[in-house]
């Protein structure tokens, strides 16, 4: 019986040992580890990697990316990494660390997510850790807004995967076939709930939705200014121009919290979205977005 019992605990102990974190936060495995930004490619490499690897993700929930540093324990994990999968364009945790990141771990491949992605500049502000603004004619990097250009981010960590793994090459091909049918699905439901809004415009805080309003026709209004609230005079203009576009909803990420919002929405009669573009689910994300355009 004893023996048994033995035998039951060997067996299990590289599977225990798989979901063990100790409380300093970081978890004890021994799969091979990629490491990625943020919680929407997280998900895209989970989908892809399956078993074979451990995805690391940076920036929790909840946290800005534009303006995160890594905890030392985060900079442990990040250094066990075979390849970092960065989001590309400028985001601003990426602009900080990125070269910091590959000075300590030289063995560790950086693909960029974003290759292949028609960029857009001049929809956003370029801010540093210290939240401070430093440039606004830059390359936007809320790539993930878009369905269509997730669709080349998943095709991006495949290459990756398939490159640092090629004995399981098929398996993330196959797996990134799957993953780009869930991507088209998603793609086709936000066109077809968008498509009758062509032409129409919704504000938001900070400007994270640029890529979806170009890929599906719309005009996103922001009330940020250099990544500060805007001044009354400011905003009154911003008010005039959004009731000129028939603005009726205004969203506001959780990440960043102005008062202003309240105050512009009311003065337009508009709906105030609280959305999460960093969500893990990003596609029931896009689609929640999509449907609050849309009604
Ligand atoms: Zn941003």
């Amino acid at each position: 019986m004893l023996t048994r019992i033995l035998h039951i605990i060997i067996a299990l102990t590289p599977v225990l040992s798989l979901f063990v974190t100790s409380c300093t936060g970081v978890s004890h495995h021994d799969k091979r580890v990629v490491s990625v930004t943020i919680q929407p490619q997280k998900y895209l490499a989970e989908q892809i990697a399956g078993e074979h690897f451990l995805i690391n993700c940076v920036v929790p929930a909840n946290s800005n990316p534009e303006a995160y540093d890594p905890t030392p324990m985060q900079l442990v994990e990040i250094d066990k990494s075979e390849a970092y999968l960065r989001v590309g364009g400028m985001l601003g945790f990426e602009m900080s660390w990125m070269d910091r990141l590959s000075q300590n771990n030289p063995d560790m491949k950086i693909y960029d997510t974003s290759e292949g992605v028609d960029m857009l500049t001049g929809t956003h502000c370029h801010t540093h850790g210290n939240g401070v603004v430093h440039a606004c004619n830059v390359i936007d990097p809320h790539i993930w807004s878009s369905p269509r250009n997730v669709r080349i981010m998943a095709r991006n960590i495949c290459r990756a995967l398939t490159e640092i793994d090629a004995d399981n090459a098929s398996y993330y091909r196959a797996n990134c076939d799957k993953l780009i049918q869930r991507i088209d699905s998603v793609d086709a439901v936000v066109e077809e709930l968008l498509a009758p809004c062509r032409g129409m415009a919704f504000a938001i805080y900070h400007p994270s939705l640029s890529y979806l309003a170009r890929d599906y026709g719309l005009s996103q209004l922001c009330l940020e200014n250099m990544g500060k609230e805007n001044s009354a005079m400011a905003l009154k203009n911003t008010v005039d121009e959004a009731i000129e576009h028939g603005v009726k909803v205004v969203f506001v990420q959780q990440e960043f919290n102005p008062r202003q919002v309240e105050t512009f929405a009311r003065e337009l009669n508009a709906e105030v979205v609280t959305i999460n573009p960093l969500n893990y689910d990003w596609a029931t994300e896009i689609i929640n977005i999509a449907h609050a355009i849309a009604r």
